[in-house]
């Protein structure tokens, strides 16, 4: 696979979850688009699931659908305008999860999914087949082909598809861990290590720490070719004044023992000067005091306004996380 460029702008790297990623990434996207740059997207594939004969992926098609601007803006996930028709006859037939719903749509770009894999093509095909039917001005990749599911493990050892402690349980049962089965062996998808190998600037955006980053970087390979790239990585934190924005990244963060703060966030991924994966950090104005921790890491603290709460701020954070790496 050949890595997207324009030749003239910036070539950039995100690496992103879901819905914060996404957002975040819409905000990029316009703005190396603006500069005439590149754009390589690394998602993660860690939520994917089977389901009702399906392959689903919940953080690939958010991302596809934030870039493409069909997403639902208002649940922050799924398509505009959906509707339920068909999840409503699966769960009459009882097939699926009854407490999982599925738009029409969206059941289309999984069927879509399911039939390219059925003939063969391999995950990182598929997306390129599902992203060539929109102007997404990025070049979409999985962090990898292999099927690296994470689940969560309960004390008394019970293990859980990650979808149904978050979405059912809501998180509130309280795991042991977090599991990612294969993913030591799992060789990033064809065109990531060559894309962060070729970039301007690699951006962690404000996603999951734990299951959306953490799976990307556990793949044997990225973060190597993360710490080891010529061009500065800046991360932005997803955590403000000591909250996720939204969802229950805290859960997570509690049970990888990472303190739910921006500054904890940073030593998680930790600098690259000492076997992390950054050099920059993006932290809220709420949390200007936590600057010095930051800095105590080894990694530059930048205070920046982090809300997403429309798309000028999301365009601004886009202009500041590239501000921070010299671009
Ligand atoms: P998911 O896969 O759908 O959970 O989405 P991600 O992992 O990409 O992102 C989830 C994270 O995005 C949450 O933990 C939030 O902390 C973060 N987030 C959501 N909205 C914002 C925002 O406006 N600003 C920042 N800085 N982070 C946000
Ligand atoms: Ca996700």
């Amino acid at each position: 696979m050949t890595v997207a460029t324009s030749g003239r702008g910036p070539r950039v790297v995100v690496l992103a979850g879901g819905v914060g990623g996404s957002t975040f990434t819409a905000g990029v996207r316009d703005e190396v688009a603006a500069r005439a740059g590149a754009l390589t997207v690394v998602c993660n594939t860690g939520d994917d699931l089977w389901l009702s004969g399906l392959r689903i992926q919940p953080d690939v098609d958010s991302m596809l659908y934030a870039l493409a601007d069909v997403k639902d803006r208002i649940r922050g996930w799924g398509r505009a305008g959906d509707s339920t028709r068909v999840s409503a006859e699966l769960h009459a037939w009882g097939v699926g999860w009854d407490w999982f719903e599925l738009g029409d749509l969206d059941l289309g770009a999984h069927i879509a999914r399911t039939s390219w894999l059925r003939e063969g093509l391999t995950p990182t095909e598929v997306l390129a087949r599902l992203q060539a039917r929109w102007q997404l001005g990025a070049t979409l990749l999985p962090m990898t082909d292999a099927e690296v599911d994470t689940h969560v493990v309960l004390p008394d050892g019970t293990r859980l598809h990650f979808q149904e402690w978050w979405t059912r349980h809501r998180a509130r049962l309280e795991p042991e861990g977090f599991e990612n089965a294969g993913i030591d062996t799992a060789p990033p998808a064809s065109g990531v290590v060559e894309a962060i190998r070729a970039a301007d600037a690699v951006l962690i955006a404000p996603s999951n720490p734990i299951v959306s980053i953490g799976p990307i970087l556990a793949v044997p390979g990225i973060a190597q070719a993360v710490r080891e790239s010529t061009a500065p990585v800046v991360g932005v934190s997803p955590i403000i004044g000591g909250a996720p924005v939204r969802g229950m990244a805290d859960v997570c963060l509690r049970v990888a023992g990472v303190p739910c703060t921006a500054a904890g966030v940073a030593g998680q991924y930790g600098s690259r000067a000492h076997d992390g994966v950054l050099d920059h950090w993006l932290i809220g104005e709420e949390d200007a005091a936590e600057c010095d921790t930051v800095a105590a890491t080894g990694v530059v603290a930048h205070v920046e306004p982090l809300w997403m709460s429309d798309a000028a701020r999301t365009r601004a954070l886009a202009v500041a996380a590239l501000r921070a790496a010299g671009i």
